[in-house]
């Protein structure tokens, strides 16, 4: 069975990271699908994300990824998915995550989504805290795999706002 494992991935952290190893080893093959049409003022592009995931999850052969646009359920029915998995962290990811999934499910009833828990030392892990700590200049060795560590502190010595 496929998944698509969606997100912003803006960037992908240890979290993520832990979901899609949980993913692939569950599932035949997983996407991670890095959206495109997202209102989050992201601080990487689609590509840049995409090129880091490249390089973080390449030593596992069944996990692919792909930038998309439009409707979540489009896009799976699309690659042939029948599987949305969505990390669960804590109590505050639920209620987003609940009105997500049963809209997903109203919109097309036969994509089902399903939930993963990551190691509890990477649940109070997000994209978000992540640039925040990187942007106060706090070490990102334990919370970010090591292309992600570069590729922010690159953004910074660019000179560049990390949002
Ligand atoms: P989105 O903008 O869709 O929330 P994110 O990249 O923030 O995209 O998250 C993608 C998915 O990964 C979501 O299901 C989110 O709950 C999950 N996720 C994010 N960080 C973690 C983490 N540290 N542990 C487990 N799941 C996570």
């Amino acid at each position: 069975m496929r998944c698509v494992y969606p997100g912003s991935f803006d960037p992908i952290t240890n979290g993520h990271l832990d979901v899609i190893h949980r993913a692939a080893s569950l599932f035949e093959e997983v996407i991670v699908a890095v959206a495109n049409n997202d209102q989050k003022q992201p601080l990487f592009t689609v590509e840049e994300r995409l090129a880091l995931i490249r390089e973080v999850v390449a030593p596992l052969s069944n996990v692919s990824f792909m930038g998309f646009d439009g409707l979540l359920v489009n896009f799976v029915r699309s690659q042939n998915a029948q599987v949305v998995v969505r990390g669960l962290r804590a109590v505050s990811d639920f209620e987003f995550e609940f009105q997500m999934g049963l809209m997903n499910r109203k919109l097309d009833p036969k994509v089902e989504t399903i939930f993963l828990m990551p190691k509890e030392e990477y649940s109070y892990l997000s994209s978000r805290i992540i640039k925040e700590i990187g942007r106060l200049g706090g070490a990102l060795e334990n919370f970010v795999p090591a292309p992600v560590v570069g590729a922010l502190q690159e953004k910074l010595r660019g000179g560049r706002e990390i949002k």
